[in-house]
Parts: structure tokens; C-alpha cells; sequence
């Protein structure tokens, strides 16, 4: 790292301590943004790291809410609204119990350069509450839901800022907060991508960051002239993204063989099949239950419960020639990467965002896999809440196959730009260097020409 970008990291580890994923998602860009810098001094005067690096605002706010019970229960959430050098802010709501300041700090941070990526006229931003919808009613989740958006509410709309779902996000989640937005506002907008389809909802919008973590993997895949088909594929999560990774998976003959939630994994040597996929999507979005049904259910498939004793997943140590992460960050540290390297993993395509630490990114890039870190490889969700935004505008619905197309075009040009700009750098193969300069350049041109913000 150059002196510079150290000075830089020093800064933002003063100014926001305990925020390790923090700190860990903006050095990584910078060590990506060294030879950017070199060549461009112009960035370094008009001091574009250290204003990247803050955001352009955080929205903290208290979120009181009654359960089925009558017993109260205060939450906090968040929005932090980081760059709208190109586009309004856009991103996720995360609910989930480990949620803090930290985490959608770093969150909101990779969605700026993420979006850039996907061409898209999209800032960056991030929000959520530590609430954890786990055991809750639909009744007590929509209480809260209410409770988080008659605040939110206010720092939101159609041209600021556009939140969608992420973890503990999703279709039902959606709907509450659109429903509350739109009440209090007293307009239909596009405030809220991943709607519902009959009230403003894009097709493709619930498959797309699945579907592009695999697209991406396809086009990495066809650098070395190789295909997904009969490769052995490890999926973490059940959520979501996991599910529709999962579903292309089969489309193209491969053979998803691991799941997981916060309590397990299951290992199904014989495959998940479209069938086993159906059991799991009625399991986990309509019965609310966990992944150890799944071995129950289906002779041959083995549940491991985790063990937060064990300094690695055993999920990830399975022959197999690919890895789709898709849970959540730091779910794969230095060890874990070893095991998949010495179990024959030679493709990484990360739907989760940062799932891996920075000793296993090291690890990845040194064994010169094919490794598509999340600001690439998971931007199809985001690219096609763009899409479901731009058919909000029109008043218009495209369909099925058109939006698919679209998103297969984006993550492909996306794969390209990574491809391109890592070669320009001097670091042919390196997409995690390609993500972050790729991404950054379109934001700091954006920002040099709108002047000192
Ligand atoms: P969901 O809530 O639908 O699913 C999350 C899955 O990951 C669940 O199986 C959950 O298990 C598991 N999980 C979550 N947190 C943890 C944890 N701390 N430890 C172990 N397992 C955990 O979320 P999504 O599928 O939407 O999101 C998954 C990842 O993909 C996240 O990193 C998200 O930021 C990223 N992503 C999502 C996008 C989207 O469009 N939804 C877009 C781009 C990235 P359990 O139910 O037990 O908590």
C-alpha cells in the first residue's frame, strides 16, 4: 500500500472505531485504487478517497414497536445515504439481530462502487434495524415494519433514495413498508424496488442476484473456454440468493450439492434437484422453518449443526469446483479458503457481499482462481431494481424474458469492464481489482465534475 492510502486507512480506523467490516471493506478498495492514484493526482488533490470513505449522511433513529403480547420492544435503525455522485441513493435494508453502524457503513460503502459497476444511473446507500424477524408473527413483523418506515419515510423517495430487501428483506417485508410509505406520503411511487408484481414489482427482480452470482461464474467460467455443466457446486445461505443460485444452477446441469441458516448446513451428495429446491422455497418462505428439515426429509442427505467452537466451516470442505457464498460477510476466512483450494474449488463467484476475509481473498488470488467478489458478482439484484426502477418511470412492465436478457447483458458487460480495467491496471485476472477501478472511476469523474461536495 502506498503511503497515501495508508494515511487514509489511519484516518478512517480513527474516526470510526469498532467498525472492523468497515475498515475492512475500504482497505481493501484502496489497496485496489494504489496504480489509480499513481496515474491520477488530480483525485488525490481534490482529496476524493477521504470524501468517498465518509458518508454523506447517516440517519440513526428509534423504532418502538408492540408484539403479538402487548409487550413493548425498542429497535434502532439506520439509513446511511453514502454517494449519490451518479444517482440516487440505493440499496438495501438489512433485519437482522447482528445489524450496527459498522456493518451497513461497509455495506452502503461496496454498494456505491457495485453500482457503478452496473451502468445504471444508481448512488449508493444501505439502511436496516437490528430487529430479527426469526420467530415473529406476520402481524408483529408488519408492526415493526410501520413502526421503521413512519420515520424512514421521511428521508426516502423516488428521486433521493431507494431502498429494496436484503437479508431478513424480502417480498413480505417489501409490502409493509411500501404500504406505510405510500399512506403517509399519499403517492404511488417507486420509492421501494423488489414490490410485489401487481403493484409495481419487476419480473426477475427475486431471481436476479441468484441468477446473475451465476452468470457471472458462466463468464469466468468461459475465460479457460469451460462451462457449469456437471460441476460440483457448494451453496451457503437458504435465503434468497442462495435459492435462485441454486435454480440456475440446475438450468445449466450443474449439481448444487450444500445449503445452510445460522443453525447448519446440509450435505446432499446426490444433488438438490428442481424438486428438493421446491421443498426448500416452501420451507424457508412460506413454513418460516430451518434447513435441518431437509435431511429429515431426503434418505442421503447429512445435516451438520454449526459449531462455533471450529475455526472453519465444514460446509466448505467437500470435493467440488465451485463456491457460491451467499449468507453474509466473513463466511469464508483463511482456513475455509485453503480447504476449498485443496478440495479442487477453482471458481468463487460470491452472491453474498463480502463473504470472504481478507486472508482468503489473499489466499484466492495468489492460488489465481476465478474469484468474482461480490461488487461484481452479486450486482444483478441491484442492476435489475435499476430495471424495475426505469419500468416505474415508464408506467410500463417488461417481460419475463426481456428483463432476464438484460441482466445476463449487464452481468456480462459487467464481467468485461472487471476483465478490462484489471488488464489496464497491470493485474490481468484479478476481478477484485477490476471491481473496485472499474466502479470507482465512473463515481470520481461524476464527483470531479459537480465541484467540492
Ligand atoms: P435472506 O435473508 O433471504 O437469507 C439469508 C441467508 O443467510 C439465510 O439462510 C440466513 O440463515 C443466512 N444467514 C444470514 N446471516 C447469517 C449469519 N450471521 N450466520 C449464518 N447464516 C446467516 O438474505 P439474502 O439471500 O437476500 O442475502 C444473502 C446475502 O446476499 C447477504 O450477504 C446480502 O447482503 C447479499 N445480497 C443480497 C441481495 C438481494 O438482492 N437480496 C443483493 C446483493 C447481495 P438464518 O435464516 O438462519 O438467519
Amino acid at each position: 500500500m502506498s503511503s497515501f492510502v495508508t494515511d487514509v486507512m489511519a484516518e478512517v480506523k480513527a474516526k470510526n472505531p469498532a467498525e472492523p467490516e468497515f475498515h475492512q471493506a475500504v482497505r481493501e478498495v484502496l489497496e485496489s485504487l494504489t496504480p489509480v492514484i499513481e496515474r491520477h493526482p488530480e483525485y488525490r488533490s481534490a482529496r476524493l478517497l477521504e470524501r468517498l470513505v465518509e458518508p454523506e449522511r447517516v440517519i440513526m433513529f428509534r423504532v418502538a414497536w408492540q408484539d403479538d403480547q402487548g409487550g413493548i420492544h425498542v429497535n434502532r435503525g439506520f439509513r446511511i445515504e453514502m454517494s449519490s455522485a451518479i444517482g440516487p441513493y440505493k440499496g438495501g435494508l438489512r433485519f437482522h439481530a447482528s445489524v450496527n453502524l459498522g456493518i451497513l457503513k461497509f455495506l452502503a460503502f461496496e454498494q456505491v462502487f457495485k453500482n457503478s459497476l452496473t451502468t445504471l444511473p444508481m448512488g449508493g446507500g444501505k439502511g436496516g434495524s437490528d430487529f430479527d424477524p426469526k420467530g415473529k408473527s406476520d402481524n408483529e413483523v408488519m408492526r415493526f415494519c410501520q413502526a421503521f418506515m413512519s420515520e424512514l419515510f421521511r428521508h426516502i423517495g423516488p428521486n433521493t433514495d431507494v431502498p429494496a430487501g436484503d437479508i431478513g428483506v424480502g417480498g413480505r417485508e417489501i409490502g409493509f413498508l411500501f404500504g406505510m410509505y405510500k399512506k403517509l406520503r399519499n403517492e404511488f411511487t417507486g420509492v421501494l424496488t423488489g414490490k410485489g408484481l401487481g403493484w409495481g414489482g419487476s419480473l426477475i427482480r427475486p431471481e436476479a442476484t441468484g441468477y446473475g452470482a451465476v452468470y457471472f461464474a458462466q463468464e469466468m467460467l468461459a475465460t479457460r473456454g469451460e462451462s457449469l455443466e456437471g460441476k460440483t457446486c457448494l451453496v451457503s445461505g437458504s435465503g434468497n440468493v442462495s435459492q435462485y443460485t441454486v435454480e440456475k444452477l440446475i438450468q445449466l446441469g450443474a449439481c448444487p450439492v450444500t445449503l445452510s441458516d445460522s443453525n447448519g448446513y446440509i450435505y446432499d451428495e446426490k444433488g438438490i434437484t428442481k424438486e428438493k429446491l421446491a421443498f426448500v422455497m416452501d420451507l424457508k418462505n412460506a413454513r418460516r422453518g430451518r434447513i435441518r428439515e431437509y435431511a429429515e426429509k431426503y434418505a442421503g442427505a447429512v445435516y451438520v449443526p454449526a459449531d462455533s467452537r471450529l475455526d472453519h466451516n465444514p460446509l466448505w470442505d467437500h470435493a467440488a469446483h465451485c463456491a457460491f457464498p451467499s449468507a453474509t460477510q466473513n463466511e469464508i476466512n483463511g482456513k475455509d479458503a485453503g480447504n476449498l483450494l485443496k478440495n479442487g474449488v477453482f471458481v468463487v463467484s460470491e452472491g453474498a457481499n463480502m463473504p470472504t476475509t481478507t486472508e482468503g481473498v489473499a489466499r484466492f488470488l495468489d492460488a489465481k482462481i476465478l474469484y468474482g467478489p461480490g461488487k461484481a458478482a452479486n450486482a444483478g439484484g441491484v442492476a435489475t431494481s435499476g430495471l424495475e426502477m426505469a419500468q416505474n418511470s415508464m408506467r410500463m412492465s417488461w417481460g419475463r424474458q426481456e428483463v432476464d436478457g438484460r441482466l445476463r447483458e449487464i452481468m456480462a458487460n459487467i464481467h468485461q469492464a472487471c476483465a478490462q480495467t484489471a488488464e489496464r491496471f497491470g493485474t490481468p485476472g484479478n476481478y477484485v481489482n477490476g471491481a473496485n477501478i472499474a466502479g470507482f472511476l465512473k463515481v470520481a469523474d461524476a464527483m470531479m465534475d459537480q465541484g467540492l461536495l
